[in-house]
């Protein structure tokens, strides 16, 4: 209600200044418009906004790759991101944007990770936790069932626990979301992530995914209190035909690895398949950021 009522005030500010504005021109007294353009354009002028993709964190570089990297990488890269003052955001932060109006600091970036390893926990969180950062990590909900049950914390193939989950939660710093509970580990089932198989129909299609994601809704909600905001899809798989089934599922943004700059506008629709760059070993976040904002 409140977000209505200042949304309305602003709607009655901006048409004031345009009223005003034209009467003032139309008086020949001209200045007036050069203001009213630049209030508007302010208004709805898209910010560019790069969001990196990040998975496994693991202190044996020799398994470095496309996507492993050592945590000194990574802090190099966050400490770079901070000396640029860049702040980070968490989808949460682009949600209110959208829907609220809310601000986003001058230089936002969204670090994410996919897939939910242990070494997120064991390598990444004392970094963010030491340089007070913020982060989204979207997790294979049944790997994070499996290790609970296992226990088992090792540095190169384990993923978190529930545990491991609350914890990040609660330190303020790490936002969760969903990899789907399943799907992304159903290699050999026809189906890439939760991508459409061939010759299927768009109902069986919509039925299978939404039987996997919203369980792994319902097991967030179970062992967190939390429900996702957004889906990442798994492979990048994206059939237009899932964005009813995810929007039905609660799903306010979802994410891609287009490896191009995302734009964030004050449109919902702008939260669909939002890009990501990878970071692969071997380069930096300084040099994926500095050519994608030139
Ligand atoms: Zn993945």
């Amino acid at each position: 209600m409140k977000t209505r009522v200042l949304r309305l005030a602003m709607v009655f500010a901006l048409t004031a200044v345009v009223v005003w504005g034209s009467w003032y021109t139309e008086f020949g007294l001209g200045q007036g418009e050069e203001e009213v353009v630049s209030v508007e354009a302010a208004a709805q002028e898209p910010i560019g906004l790069p969001v990196l993709m990040y998975h496994s964190i693991n202190s044996w570089e020799k398994k470095a790759g496309d996507y492993v990297i050592t945590p000194e990488a990574l802090r190099s890269d966050l400490l770079w991101l901070k000396e640029e003052g860049y702040q980070t955001v968490v989808v949460q932060d682009l949600i209110d944007y959208v829907e609220t109006g809310a601000p986003l600091p001058e230089k936002p970036v969204m670090i994410t990770f996919d897939d939910g390893y242990y070494n997120n926990y064991l390598n990444a969180f004392p970094i963010l936790q030491e340089l007070q950062m913020k982060a989204v990590i979207s997790i294979i909900i049944s790997e994070t069932d499996k290790y609970s049950q296992l226990d088992e914390n090792r540095e190169n193939y384990s993923h978190l626990t529930w545990e491991q989950v609350n914890e990040m939660m609660d330190s303020g710093l790490i936002e969760f979301q969903s990899h789907s509970y399943s799907l992304h580990k159903n290699r050999g089932s026809g189906r890439k992530g939760i991508g459409k198989k061939r010759g299927e129909s768009t109902e069986e299609y919509q039925q299978a995914i939404r039987e996997d994601v919203e369980k792994g809704q319902q097991r967030f909600v179970e062992m967190t209190g939390y429900a996702p905001t957004a889906f990442t899809y798994p492979f990048g798989a994206v059939s237009e035909d899932s964005y009813p089934v995810l929007e039905e599922l609660g799903f306010r943004a979802t994410l891609d690895a287009q490896g191009k700059l995302f734009h964030i506008t004050r449109d919902p629709a702008c939260l669909r398949r939002i890009p990501r760059y990878n970071r692969p070993w071997g380069t930096t976040a300084q040099k994926i950021i500095e050519k994608a904002m030139k």
